[in-house]
């Protein structure tokens, strides 16, 4: 047998049990692993490029709308956290605290920043003073944790990667703007490099972020129909810059609270390329935001080290120099046939093999890694063959997970109709409602399902609140979530 098998059969087929086989994922293509602290994970070298690359467009887009990146400190002391009375109540139950400094026992706590908004506020009360220092707008690319009692790689764990973005501006309606504006940053960003469809919307006050006026979110439907939260863009109103003191000068002399927004998305994302593009064969990852978007196999038999490899490192050089994350897999510990296995796991878009019959034909083979579909192509025009098929995958990655949220999305008018479909179909179910905190209860009570996003279009289909007959305010998107 060849070891192409073992490699393999070790993944759970995705169908059976959609759990196993994502942590089955993630340990065979070598993207995390679980680290010797409850709740925690490394995360390896080919996970962390694939954050990279996310970290690295986020970042260009943050900096094209006048961002700029700092570092503010881990360690919050307990005063500070306490000053937003909402804030502190709604990150209560999962802040770590330092109490001790080397064998001394603390004056005061200090808290490992669960978020940062506490410490920030702190400082932008020092730096605001007038309306010519208004918007400030930082980012910071950092470490979380919060202590959680279940955790799954990337998508929960205890200590996390994440952005978050801290703004401070002269009006209700800038901040507004800026809150929105990154919701479309976000939208923009996984649907175009991701490939994955987005619901955008606000949240209900139940589960908005704890101390913001209003949360907007951007929500991920997953194959085991469950919606992942994805990403959050907060309207903080002036609820911090009162309680913290951020004051400035408006142009009329008087003194104002400056209107904030906090935003971020994590290391959450991986997971959802995970599961959303995912097979039984392991990772499928868009081009766009796969470390390698294309693998160079050449067949090693007989004299392939005289014949097919010098050609194999023309062509890894032509690709490179066109900007293709390419690598060349020359090495001769392995097979073939236990490099294909290899690199499909890994979810590489596009294997190119070069053979001594291509070599003769000037040609080589590409094979997609969606369908495993085989090209015969020329040597010629090589670049544009290989730039044509991997934006084909892209939108094909896309479209395909377009047509699985339209088949999961149902319309339900009543709460059993509501309670019945999450039970037996789960998927996004769409309805209307009144507005009223007391109308999600039964659902989540009976279903355990939640409002993930208030639509911004309200669908005029619906007559009445589901819950309880009344004129409905909005439609509302409930889903059992991650
Ligand atoms: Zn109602």
């Amino acid at each position: 047998m060849e070891k192409t098998d073992d490699f393999v059969k070790q993944i759970t087929k995705k169908s059976e049990d959609f759990s196993r086989w994502y942590t089955d994922v993630i340990k065979r293509a070598k993207l995390a692993d679980y680290a010797p602290i409850k709740g925690v994970m490394v995360i390896r070298p080919y996970g962390y490029e694939i954050w990279e690359l996310i970290r690295d467009q986020l970042d260009r887009m943050f900096k094209d709308t006048g961002h700029q990146n700092a570092y503010f400190p881990l360690l919050i002391p307990e005063s500070l956290l306490k000053k937003e009375a909402e804030h502190v109540e709604g990150f209560a139950p999962e802040v770590a605290w330092v109490t001790m400094g080397g064998s001394e026992p603390l004056e005061e706590r200090l808290a490992i920043r669960p978020t940062s908004e506490a410490i920030i506020c702190s400082m932008y009360a020092k730096w605001i003073k007038s309306w010519r220092d208004l918007p400030l707008k930082i980012n910071q690319w950092t470490n979380i944790v919060r202590w959680e009692k279940v955790t799954r790689p990337f998508l929960r764990t205890t200590e996390f990667l994440w952005q978050e973005g801290h703004t401070a501006h002269a009006s209700c309606k800038e901040a507004e703007e800026e809150t929105l504006s990154i919701l479309e940053i976000y939208k923009t960003f996984i649907e175009k490099y991701l490939a994955i469809p987005v619901i955008t919307g606000l949240k209900s006050d139940s589960e908005k972020f704890a101390g913001a006026l209003k949360t907007y979110c951007v929500e991920t439907l997953m194959p085991d129909g469950k919606s992942l939260q994805a990403g959050t863009s907060h309207h903080l109103g002036q609820n911090f810059s009162k309680a913290f003191g951020i004051r400035f000068e408006n142009k009329n002399q008087e003194l104002e609270y400056a209107w904030q927004t906090s935003w971020g998305v994590t290391t959450r994302l991986i997971g959802a390329l995970v599961m959303v593009h995912g097979d039984d064969s392991g990772l499928i990852l868009p081009p766009e935001i796969s470390p390698v978007q294309t693998v160079i196999v050449p067949i090693s038999r007989g004299d392939w080290k005289e014949t097919i490899l010098p050609q194999a490192e023309n062509i890894y050089h032509e690709l490179k120099q066109n900007n293709i994350r390419v690598i060349l897999d020359d090495r001769d510990t392995y097979t073939p046939g236990w490099k294909f296995s290899e690199w499909e796991v890994k979810g590489v878009p596009v294997r190119l093999e070069l053979g001594p019959k291509d070599l003769e034909k000037k040609q080589v083979v590409l094979v997609n890694r969606i369908n495993r579909d085989k090209k015969f192509v020329p040597v010629e025009n090589l670049v544009e063959t290989l730039k044509k098929l991997l934006a084909d995958i892209q939108s094909e990655l896309l479209s395909r997970a377009r047509a699985f949220n339209a088949s999961q999305t149902h319309i339900a008018r009543t709460e059993s109709e509501i309670i019945d479909i999450i039970e037996t179909r789960r998927g996004l179910v769409k309805t209307a409602w009144c507005g009223s905190p007391q109308c999600e209860i039964p659902i989540k009570e009976k279903a355990s399902a939640t409002i993930r996003a208030i639509l911004d279009q309200p669908d005029s289909q619906f007559e009445k609140c589901a819950i309880c007959g009344k004129a409905p305010r909005h439609t509302v998107i409930f889903a059992k979530s991650y």
